[in-house]
């Protein structure tokens, strides 16, 4: 189905060229993960402001390939107004899209949230290289989220 590869690969750009939430955020009261993909040499700076149990802001910081970066922008617009829970299980949800193991969460049930755009990363799996790249800025935010629940 090569009109929707293309649809796709438009959202991808798009988040590429237009990054959504691009800046930082003053720590604190935000907090700030910075991840790493030497596979592909993409840097990642995530930064969350929760209001509460809700994630207020998400900013992104950072360096790297198309699929780091537009993946970085969609996770970025898909977080903010969350709860943690919320935003948790959404992660799960977009690494079991991913085909990675969540170790931590194996046993638990993958809830069917709507991706919109996120959808278009899916083609990103028949490339396993590029996996890494498009997960990135998710363990980033994980590692974000955890430093502030500590
Ligand atoms: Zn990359």
């Amino acid at each position: 189905m090569p009109g929707l590869e293309d649809l796709y690969r438009e959202i991808i750009l798009d988040h590429y060229k237009n990054p959504r939430n691009r800046g930082q955020l003053e720590v604190p009261p935000a907090v700030r993960a910075d991840g790493h993909n030497p596979l592909c040499g993409d840097e990642i700076t995530v930064y969350v402001e929760l209001d509460g149990d809700r994630v207020a802001r998400v900013a992104i910081d950072g360096q790297g390939c198309s699929i780091s970066q537009s993946s970085a922008s969609m996770m970025s617009q898909a977080m903010t107004g969350r709860t943690t829970d919320e935003a948790r299980a959404l992660l799960h949800r977009f690494k079991h899209m991913m085909s990675i193991a969540d170790h931590d969460h194996s046993d638990e049930p993958v809830e069917d949230i709507p991706l919109g755009d996120l959808e278009a990363l899916q083609g990103v799996v028949k490339f396993p290289v590029r996996i890494k790249c498009a997960v990135l800025a998710w363990n980033t935010l994980a590692q974000a989220l955890d430093s502030a629940a500590s």
